[in-house]
């Protein structure tokens, strides 16, 4: 298979292609007339293939050369598989147990067969159907630090580091589509722009504002310019899976190496998106605790993320960055120091956090969290509020002090509020 020519998968030749590979007989069964071939891709990108026989299953995720979601008419390189492949070990090896298990990976394919989690359900639909996952905001914060941390000079000694950054910047179409799709098309009438026409007037508003514009350059040119370290790159509700118990991250074929506070805004945005959605999906009676939950994720999220960070501040700050030689072996504490830079991730976080809860009604990828409601009227309501606290947060994050800070002027900002 690994000489073959790049040829699509499908539910016809999945078996005889792949029923050699040691790792499915291993993993799904001798005989791949057993096996049972679902496709579940429900992605703008891929094919996803749930493949489960006699001795259990696996995922087999194949790029495809263009845009799923648009169509051959928007090529896209077959080599983002290989940079989802390393984005996944690496974040096992850094967040161990939070990402699927990889168990063969085929560059000429462009194909990854992984760990088939079930039955974890995506995030986003447990949002919509209102339910709730125990230690979800904790597991969401100690992946998002652990990743933030050890892939930075924080942690990793600068020439490995640079190495990454050299090799990841070999990937440049996976990066343009968030420099089109997230920082730039949402303030300008590009091509492949939609909205509920409900906003016209408030699009137009946005569009027009020279401030905001400015601020979400600066933001742009943070994401485009600063290689702190290794990022998701889209880390949304629905690049996790969750049980009612255990939550686990898929998809980082968006993994480039940006600022710190990326991976936590675009988090913290569908959250709050979730949050501000919920008048679409539930009845008043059973809305508010929900609601509060999904808040208290977000609080949990923040608290895990400044735990975990400190914890590896402490015991694994072992590059090149803010060296004990400079604190602790002169008789100084770092503490400081490290608070700037929590407050500077989590300023920058706000900012991202703005931008995404824009994108996702303006530009090209919306989120079902708004998309499924069915009443137009009701829907423009809760996207114009989105708009709203998005451009409080991109010009006035300052004031944002703290997660409490974020999840009160949401309340302000909820339907009832
Ligand atoms: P895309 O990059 O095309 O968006 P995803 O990696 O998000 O693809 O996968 C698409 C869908 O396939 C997910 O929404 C999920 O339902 C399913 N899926 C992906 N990976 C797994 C996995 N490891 N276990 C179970 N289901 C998965
Ligand atoms: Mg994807």
């Amino acid at each position: 298979m690994a000489e073959d020519a790049y040829q699509a998968l499908n539910l016809q030749t999945l078996g005889s292609r792949l029923g050699a590979l040691p790792v499915l007989r291993a993993r799904v069964g001798n005989d791949p007339g057993l096996w049972q071939i679902r496709e579940v891709g429900d992605g703008n990108l891929n094919l996803v293939f749930v493949v489960t026989g006699p001795a259990g299953g696996v995922i087999v995720k194949q790029a495809l050369p263009y845009v799923r979601l648009v169509g051959e008419s928007w090529p896209l390189p077959l080599y983002r598989a290989f940079y989802e492949y390393q984005a996944l070990t690496r974040q096992a090896a850094r967040a161990p147990g939070a990402v699927p298990e990889v168990f063969w990976f085929d560059p000429d394919q462009a194909l990854i067969v992984m760990e088939y989690l079930h039955p974890h359900r995506i995030l986003r639909q447990k949002l919509i159907a209102g339910e709730r996952v125990a230690g979800l905001g904790r597991f969401l914060g100690r992946y998002v630090a652990r990743n933030a941390f050890l892939g930075s000079e924080l942690a990793m000694k600068s020439a490995a580091k640079k190495a990454d950054v050299a090799l990841f910047a070999g990937n440049v179409d996976i990066p343009a589509i968030s420099e089109a799709l997230v920082f730039t098309d949402p303030y300008h009438g590009a091509r492949l722009n939609h909205h509920n026409p409900a906003l016209d007037a408030l699009v137009a508003g946005l569009r027009a504002d020279v401030a905001l514009k400015t601020a979400v350059q600066d933001l742009f040119m943070a994401f485009a310019s600063n290689t702190e370290t290794l990022l998701h790159g889209d880390l949304h509700s629905g690049s996790v899976m969750s049980t009612a118990e255990d939550s686990r991250v898929i998809d980082p074929e968006f993994a480039q190496y940006g600022p710190m506070g990326f991976d936590l805004g675009m988090l913290i945005a569908n959250m709050v998106m979730a949050f501000l959605s919920q008048p679409g999906h539930r009845e008043r009676a059973d809305m508010g605790p929900y609601q509060d939950w999904i808040l208290s994720v977000i609080i949990d999220c923040m608290a895990a993320f400044r735990a975990e960070f400190t914890r590896l501040w402490q015991t694994e700050r072992t590059g090149m960055l803010y060296p004990a030689c400079l604190f602790e072996e002169q008789g100084h504490s770092s503490d400081p120091a490290l608070q700037r830079l929590l407050t500077r991730i989590w300023n920058e976080a706000l900012g991202f956090c703005g931008i995404e809860m824009h994108r996702r009604i303006l530009s090209l990828a919306h989120n079902a969290d708004f998309e499924a409601i069915p009443d137009p009227v009701l829907r423009g309501r809760l996207e114009a509020r989105s708009l709203a606290m998005g451009r409080d947060l991109i010009l006035a994050r300052g004031a944002v002090g703290d997660a409490a800070a974020l999840c009160a002027l949401a309340g302000d900002h909820d339907e009832k509020g």
